[in-house]
């Protein structure tokens, strides 16, 4: 079995979606996703919206990769900054302290940069063809964070993650147990909006996130 905190160099070196490279920007730093990823207006449907990115997303590259659903109307729509800003970040600060890990060590983004909203301006769940455009940021983003551990809060985001390497995973099953992945530890995770809160609770949330702090550990104990 692969140990954790496995060297970048021991990882694959081949494209992660192979059969769809020519859709790819050719492989880039970090600062080049940003404008490149900026200028998207794929999406018929959140042409009123713009991708939310940019240098407040967190250190690259860095340790944990924590990938929301899209930038939500309070939050990230408001600050420029992935999952902050609205009661969904606020949770994810309490999380993150739950799980003994520091904040410094999270990149931030969402599977859908642009804000998803219904006819009254509401957050709605993403559609499949959004998610779909859209993973080819987020494989990129993958490339140039390059984490050791990379955490999906949701449904949405593991569903991005399937587009880009198989997983098979479940969120109702997966939730809270990291399983390898493409060279990488991938922990599915719960979204921590209040929404979501109805269906997991804040203290279960804080039993999975807690399989954070002990993966994170171990990455910083190897
Ligand atoms: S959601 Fe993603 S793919 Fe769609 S327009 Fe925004 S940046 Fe482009």
């Amino acid at each position: 079995m692969t140990t954790i905190g496995s060297s970048p160099s021991s990882r694959r070196s081949t494209p992660i979606w192979p059969e769809r490279e020519l859709l790819f920007p050719l492989p880039g730093g970090w600062q080049r996703l940003i404008v490149e990823a900026s200028a998207c207006r794929s999406c018929p449907g959140l042409r009123g919206s713009r991708p939310v990115l940019g240098a407040s997303d967190g250190p690259v590259p860095a340790p944990i990769l924590l990938i929301g659903e899209a930038p939500g109307r309070h939050g990230a729509v408001r600050t420029g900054v992935p999952l902050h800003g609205d009661r969904t970040g606020q949770h994810v600060e309490h999380l993150l302290a739950v799980a003994g890990v520091p904040r410094e060590a999270v990149h931030r983004t969402n599977a859908v940069l642009c804000h998803p909203a219904d006819e009254r301006g509401r957050n709605r769940r993403p559609q499949a063809a959004e998610i779909g455009r859209c993973a080819r940021w987020l494989a990129w983003r993958l490339q140039v964070v390059d984490p050791p551990i990379v955490v999906t809060l949701g449904a949405v985001p593991l569903a991005s993650l399937e587009q880009i390497a198989h997983h098979g995973l479940r969120l109702a099953e997966a939730a809270g147990q990291p399983t390898r992945w493409e060279g990488r530890w991938l922990l599915p995770l719960y979204h921590p909006s209040p929404r979501a809160l109805a269906r997991r609770p804040m203290g279960r949330q804080e039993e999975d996130w807690r399989a954070l702090g002990a993966l994170w550990s171990k990455v910083t104990s190897a």
